[in-house]
């Protein structure tokens, strides 16, 4: 049994060189800015000073771990889309991103969040997008769903579902409210089964390497 409740802040990293060795799970959770990625990971660990943790000046660039026991990490990815960050910031991030997405062996699954009022947007698409070329497998997260009726809320996970049809075995999508924990069922299973993948091959003590 995973705990989420028991999320702890392990340490921050600006580049790839100074994440933790690769070895276990991570599930990393990756949006715009504003979608509500401190608010779910909250709603998840039941725990506002980890996602607080993430938003101290200064850590909101840096990618953020958060241990739930020895082997397995919840992985916060820097929040992106703010119009006013200068374009060599934007391609560092890209850069940072597209590495860690692609080269992180431990890497089990991507969490993307979505406004569910204003979903797929360019970047999150990117993600996505980078998420099928490297056979990762996506959870779309469409977040404050308590914002629309329920009609509305169904024609949104449509498109979003309509728009990945072709990846339909890597890419999911659900709503979720974090201010309501609405879906947070539907999350940690999702979770759990990523966290529970067997890798026989990686070890913490791999001795033939
Ligand atoms: P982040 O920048 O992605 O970490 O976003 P935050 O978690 O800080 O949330 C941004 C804003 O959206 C805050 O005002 C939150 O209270 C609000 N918010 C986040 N999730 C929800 C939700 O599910 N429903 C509603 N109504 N508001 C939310």
């Amino acid at each position: 049994m995973i705990s989420y409740r028991k999320a702890s802040f392990l340490t921050s990293a600006a580049k790839l060189q100074q994440l933790p060795p690769d070895f276990g799970f991570e599930v990393a959770f990756a949006g715009r800015s504003n979608a509500g990625k401190s608010s779910v990971l909250n709603c998840l660990t039941g725990n506002s000073r980890l996602a607080r943790t993430s938003k101290t000046p200064g850590r909101t660039q840096l990618i953020n771990l958060f241990s739930l026991d020895d082997e397995r990490r919840l992985v916060d990815l820097p929040g992106y889309g703010y119009a006013k960050v200068s374009r060599q910031i934007k391609q560092d991030w890209q850069a940072t991103l597209s590495a860690y997405l692609e080269e992180r062996e431990c890497l089990k699954g991507l969490v993307l969040l979505m406004d569910i009022r204003h979903p797929l947007k360019e970047a999150d698409q990117m993600l996505a997008q980078w998420c099928c070329a490297g056979v990762l497998p996506c959870h779309i997260l469409l977040n404050k769903s308590d914002k629309l009726k329920r009609n509305a809320q169904l024609t949104a996970l449509r498109q979003v579902k309509n728009a990945y049809k072709d990846f339909s075995e890597l890419v999911s999508v659900q709503t979720f409210s974090a201010t309501k924990g609405e879906g947070l069922k539907d999350l940690v299973d999702r979770l759990n089964s990523w966290y529970a993948e067997s890798n026989p091959e990686q070890t913490p003590n791999n001795e033939q390497e």
